[in-house]
């Protein structure tokens, strides 16, 4: 049995006033039906893990593979868990593209959030241009096999389907394209994985908002969503863990 997730990547966005919307995110859903995350910059884990006081889940929005060392401006999976996280984004495409992160270096990253006992929330997805030529199931093949360490599970990993240009654009695949990515994300889950495969969970992301949720969450195959802009506030959040 898959839990449906709702997470929230507030991206670099917040300082810290915008706690006061985790609160009443926490107040307006005590009892939400799925589990809820949010990864807001890292400047915020720690104060919003002890906001949260494990009521919802913290994450950081990436680390670096070493524990720690000579790497001027990044964190460590081990410094996001001491500051109270419980996950970890890895591989988003805003990462790969401004950094230049690699399947490998995600897989890296993957394998030290392991270690240290944060969820790795693994993003993958196709460009425009590779959509058009119809090279997405590939294309996110590839990313999975690429970014996914042996060993992962339902419990330590979950991976999101963020293709690039329904990121913060409004425009969103179709039901349909999404259904065929993420039936074909499950299957290859699967075959490498085994049954294991069939409990990680799999989240959509780009341009969910509460007026689509409900249609993008009954789709086969989608566990939640992984929600940019619309996690910034506790009404739009609120109402997309409403449609979960
Ligand atoms: P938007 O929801 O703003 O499109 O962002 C999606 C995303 O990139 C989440 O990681």
């Amino acid at each position: 049995m898959r839990r449906k997730l709702a997470a929230g990547n507030w991206k670099m966005n917040g300082t810290g006033a915008s706690l006061a919307e985790v609160e009443a995110l926490i107040a307006a859903h005590p009892n939400p039906g799925c589990e809820v995350l949010l990864c807001p910059p890292a400047t915020l884990v720690g104060a919003m893990a002890a906001k949260a006081a494990g009521r919802i889940g913290v994450g950081g929005q990436d680390c670096h593979s070493a524990t720690s060392g000579a790497h001027t401006g990044d964190i460590s999976a081990r410094m996001l868990k001491d500051a109270g996280a419980t996950h970890v984004i890895l591989g988003h495409s805003e990462r790969r593209a401004d950094h230049a992160e690699t399947d490998a270096m995600v897989r890296a990253k993957a394998e030290a959030a392991r270690t240290e006992g944060l969820v790795a929330v693994i993003c993958l997805g196709e460009t425009e241009a590779q959509r058009d030529a119809g090279t997405t199931l590939e294309v996110v093949g590839r990313q999975l096999f690429g970014s996914t360490p042996e060993g992962a599970t339902g419990t330590n990993t979950v991976i999101a389907y963020e293709p690039i240009w329904a990121i913060g654009t409004g425009r969103t695949p179709t039901l349909a394209q999404i259904a065929e990515v993420h039936d074909f994300l499950r299957s290859e889950l699967v075959g490498r994985f085994g049954a294991e495969g069939g409990l990680i969970r799999l989240l959509y992301g780009g341009s969910v908002k509460p007026s689509n949720a409900a249609e993008i969450f009954a789709t086969s195959n989608v566990d939640g969503a992984l929600v940019g802009g619309a996690s910034l506030k506790a009404a739009d959040f609120g109402a997309i863990i409403s449609a979960l």
